[in-house]
């Protein structure tokens, strides 16, 4: 996923937040998180567990899903769709 096509959440309110328009935001344990306002990073920093919320399994399992296909096919993604998660071996018709 290209930094420009992604939309971040402010974790404390919810709002969503450009990183192309915003230089407020928090690395924390290897994820950026950008927030809308100096008053929300400021909330975040005093308790960052009360605002991040762990990943689901789904989460997990898609980010595996992303990360396998694109070493596979790169970040363009496969030529085809139906190669995309398929089973090993499938051929495009
Ligand atoms: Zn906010």
């Amino acid at each position: 996923m290209r930094i420009s096509e992604t939309k971040y959440i402010d974790p404390v309110c919810y709002m969503s937040v450009n990183p192309q328009e915003s230089d407020i935001y928090v690395d924390h344990k290897g994820e950026r998180y950008f927030f809308c306002a100096e008053a929300c990073k400021q909330k975040f920093l005093a308790d960052p567990s009360k605002y991040i919320k762990p990943k689901s399994w789904w989460d997990r399992w898609l980010d595996k899903h992303i990360r396998a296909n694109e070493e596979e096919f790169g970040p363009e993604g496969p030529e085809c769709h139906t190669k995309l998660m398929g089973p090993p071996g499938s051929k495009c018709n």
